[in-house]
């Protein structure tokens, strides 16, 4: 469970998230939903502690960020801008996540295979196209098995395939009782993956609901 509490991030005379709350349930696919610049991003940065809210709290787990001794095994991330070291081989990287987070070894190969890079563990990730790159990024996110998945626009870089995939793999953690939350700028495209929506427009919500209810409502 995530949960947002009068969230709110200025950056100097912008406000990028403005006094928001929402919680995020186990169980579904919640989608979260803005346009560009609406501070999905930077919601999404002080769940994951990297960005200091200005008032505010966000708790994973009924805990901030901060406090949680192994972060990998509580919530797994993707975010735009956090990638492996481009000379460091796919394998190295989550090997050093994992040491990290007293996540066992043998886990790096199960997320690899999960997303599909089994063969492209001893590669460099500076060979790595923009897919290979977020299926890295995602394998990261899963490798501490975490009930609470994060992922900002995960589908940049996809192909059509690959969007197909993380769909299926989003649906099946869900199933499994975790929480997941996706951010995009698409609605019809995320409509596909999630059951639920957090829609915010200028760092404010505009909606919270099942996607039923948002279609009716709409
Ligand atoms: P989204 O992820 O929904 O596209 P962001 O969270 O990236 O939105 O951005 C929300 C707003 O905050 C935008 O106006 C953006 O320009 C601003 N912003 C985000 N990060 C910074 C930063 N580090 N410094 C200044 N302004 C920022
Ligand atoms: P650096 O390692 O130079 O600090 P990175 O962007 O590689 O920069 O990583 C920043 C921090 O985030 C590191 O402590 C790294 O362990 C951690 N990290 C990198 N990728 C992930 C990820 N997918 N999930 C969680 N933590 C990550």
């Amino acid at each position: 469970m995530i949960v947002v509490e009068e969230l709110t991030k200025r950056y100097g005379r912008t406000v990028a998230v403005d006094g928001l709350s929402f919680a995020v349930r186990p169980g579904h696919v919640t989608g979260f939903l803005g346009p560009n610049g609406a501070g999905k991003s930077t919601t999404m940065r002080m769940i994951l502690g990297l960005d200091r809210p200005t008032a505010g709290r966000a708790l994973v787990g009924g805990r901030p960020y901060a406090s949680l001794r192994r972060p990998l095994r509580e919530i797994g991330a993707l975010l735009e801008g956090r990638s492996a070291h481009p000379g460091r081989r796919a394998a190295d990287h989550l090997r050093y996540l994992a040491r990290s987070n007293d996540i066992p070894a043998a886990r790096v190969g199960e997320v690899l295979a999960l997303v599909g890079l089994q063969d492209a563990a001893r590669r460099r990730a500076s060979g790595f196209s923009l897919g290979m790159a977020q299926r890295l990024g995602i394998a990261a996110a899963l490798l501490g098995d975490p009930p609470v998945l994060l992922l900002d626009e995960p589908v940049n870089g996809l192909d059509p395939e690959g969007v197909h995939w993380l769909r299926a793999l989003l649906r099946g953690y869900a199933a499994q009782g975790r929480t997941v939350l996706v951010s995009s700028h698409l609605m019809a495209e995320t409509a596909l993956v999630a059951d639920r929506l957090v829609v915010i427009s200028r760092g404010r919500l505009v909606a919270d609901a099942t996607v039923a209810e948002f279609v009716a409502g709409a």
